[in-house]
């Protein structure tokens, strides 16, 4: 099978490691090249801001979400809201579909 990305956009992940330890958060982003995703609230970064007047911008400490490796998050199902390996099923019409490998419900909405 090869390394798949198999998360998606808006999939619920959790975090298996590391400082966001069991935090879980929606995928606001794929960075496929790179095998990182963005996580709403993971991963936060303190950026410093340079204040711009014109653009009306205040200078402060600025938090933003930086990628992380999907090696370290982990899906979560929504059905049984655990998190899970992705299995896939095939239906009649050849359509493939990602599916939760505890409870075997779909992960497609
Ligand atoms: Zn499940």
């Amino acid at each position: 099978m090869g390394s798949i990305f198999e998360i998606r956009r808006n999939d619920t992940v959790q975090v298996i490691t590391g400082r966001d330890k069991s935090k879980q958060g929606k995928v606001l982003k794929l960075l496929t090249a790179r095998d990182r995703v963005v996580v709403e609230g993971i991963n936060m970064v303190k950026r410093s801001q340079r204040p711009n007047p014109s653009r009306n911008i205040k200078g402060g400490i600025l938090e933003k979400e930086s990628p992380i490796h999907i090696s370290n998050i982990m899906l979560v199902c929504p059905e049984c809201q655990k998190i899970t390996r992705i299995g896939h099923r095939i239906l009649d019409d050849g359509t493939r579909q990602r599916i939760c490998r505890r409870c075997h419900s779909t992960l497609e909405k």
